[in-house]
């Protein structure tokens, strides 16, 4: 085995991709990058009752939209393809045969029926039904009965191949994150390698794969932890020289407890899968359509689990690709945050180029019908740009640069009208009238003329005339929106204002 790092993400496609799925994609491929290494894509299709149409694509798919380009893949191909399991069908078969040779696993001819009686029977002891060293030679395999009763069977086709796990010993694994991993082999199950349809599960498969691929180091989620020693013992079985493991911690739900699943994506009605995932059943909004970029979306994920080591949070794909080490990854669970999500959303936002924040306004005033004016929507991108957090919402947050309020928000109104708001507007329109250069500045400067001259207060006098022209107490610059709006119109959202409180 060479010394250069070479990693993996292997996903089933049992569904879309999940963004935890899409953060162990990431973290193999940030270290890939650091160490000059590969960064390998590899379908564990092997379990087809669980194959799910369209899975596979949905997370490549996912995969490009964030950027994280492998370098050998199913679509890509490569010297250590082919990249589907279901592909490799003759890998395995040559791999399971060496391994009976050398007696590090057996043929098992126990029916499913028989199985599943042992196992109603242990349940009503209490006991955990097991096959292993302790009860192996009560069953119907290839080490309980004759060479020649197994030859007999196994031309008959109704087996499965188990592995031979060691008699009473303590097994001890390593993990980078988490040191010295102990498991006493009398717990460990003869697990299943290998069915007589000539398909592997997916320890086997995963195993032999990972050692025919060169994999220097195995990054996954903390989920396959409690497999960690059955792989560990395989390649001690084959005498192959181990990858080294490393088990992600798990992303927690916002409440802190527990891991984050597919379905918290509706109960916090926030995404949960990079982009958009289309089945017959239904239609799930993703990262990429609730207006997140894909920068954002990555240098969120990156921050959970890891840290540079400092304070600095905004990173592009590039500079985590510097950054990253392994050294630097968190052995505790890591608490997704929907808001801190959005904050990361808006910090990229700002910088991203003014026309893509154009094009982006563009599309959805056509989408809304609205008319426009071509040549203000570099100016009111520039004006609402700092607050905005998702690109989705830019019709939302700008609409009053297009249409007058068509109502005005109760709370608002109420705080900043009195018996003398019909005629403090009045008062406002016939000075403004007088406004001769309708710009930013002196639009102020008649305002703050108008609140030193009357005695009344900031707050009430700038709150009024924003209720007139925004709906609400929100918005950009004020000034500037009036600007952008031009001199007309402005005073007719006041006019409409002063009729609607007469
Ligand atoms: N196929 C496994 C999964 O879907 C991969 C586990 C591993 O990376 O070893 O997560």
């Amino acid at each position: 085995m060479s010394n250069k790092v070479r990693v993996r993400f292997a996903p089933s496609p049992t569904g879309p991709l999940h963004i935890g799925g899409l953060r162990t994609a990431l973290f193999n491929y940030l270290f890939a990058k650091k160490n000059n290494g590969d960064f390998l894509v590899r379908i564990e299709d092997t379990d087809q009752a669980r194959y799910v149409e369209g899975s596979e694509k949905h997370i490549l798919d996912s995969l490009s939209w964030c950027g994280i380009s492998p370098d050998e893949g199913p679509l890509k191909g490569g010297a250590y393809g082919p990249y589907r399991q279901s592909e490799r069908g003759s890998v395995y078969k040559k791999y399971v045969g060496e391994l009976i040779s050398i007696k590090g696993a057996y043929y098992a001819f126990d029916t499913k029926e028989e199985l599943e009686k042992q196992r109603k029977d242990c349940e009503k002891t209490g006991s955990t039904f097991i096959y292993n060293a302790s009860n192996r030679m009560g069953f119907k395999n290839s080490l309980s009965i004759s060479e020649e009763e197994t030859k007999r069977l196994v031309k008959k086709g109704n087996y499965v191949v188990r592995f031979k796990t060691p008699e009473k010993t303590k097994i001890t694994c390593y993990d980078v994150l988490r040191g010295k991993v102990e498991v006493d082999s009398l717990v460990m199950d003869d697990k299943v390698l290998y069915k007589n349809d000539g398909t592997p599960t997916y320890h086997f498969a995963n195993v032999i794969d990972d050692y025919k691929m060169n994999i220097s180091h195995v990054i996954r989620g903390e989920e396959w932890l409690p497999s960690l020693a059955l792989h560990w013992l395989l390649y001690e079985a084959f005498q192959w020289k181990k990858p080294k493991f490393i088990h992600l911690p798990l992303i927690l739900k916002p409440t802190g407890k527990g891991k984050l699943s597919k379905r918290d994506g509706d109960k916090i009605g926030f995404p949960v899968f990079p982009i958009k995932w289309e089945s017959q059943k239904d239609v799930i909004v993703g990262y990429k359509e609730a207006g997140f970029l894909p920068e954002a979306t990555i240098n969120f994920l990156a921050l959970l689990g890891w840290n540079p080591g400092t304070e600095k949070e905004i990173f592009s794909l590039k500079q985590l690709e510097q950054e990253f080490s392994l050294k630097k990854l968190n052995n505790s669970g890591a608490r997704f945050d929907p808001e801190k999500n959005i904050w990361f959303n808006q910090q990229h936002i700002q910088g991203l180029k003014e026309n893509v924040l154009i094009e982006a306004l563009e599309d959805q005033l056509i989408k809304n019908r609205v008319l426009f004016d071509k040549t203000k929507l570099p100016f009111i991108v520039r004006l609402i740009r700092p607050r905005l957090d998702l690109l989705t919402n830019m019709f939302h947050v700008s609409s009053y640069f297009f249409t007058p309020p068509k109502k005005y928000n109760k709370k608002s109104l109420k705080k900043v009208s009195g018996e003398k708001t019909l005629d403090i507007l009045n008062e406002i329109i016939t000075r403004l009238e007088g406004c001769e250069v309708f710009r930013s500045k002196e639009i102020k400067n008649f305002l703050e003329k108008y609140i030193d001259d009357s005695g009344l207060g900031f707050g009430k006098v700038l709150g009024l005339v924003r209720l007139a022209i925004v709906g609400e107490l929100s918005g950009a610059d004020l000034f500037e929106t009036m600007e952008l709006l031009e001199k007309n119109p402005s005073i007719k959202r006041l006019q409409a204002l002063a009729s609607f409180v007469a």
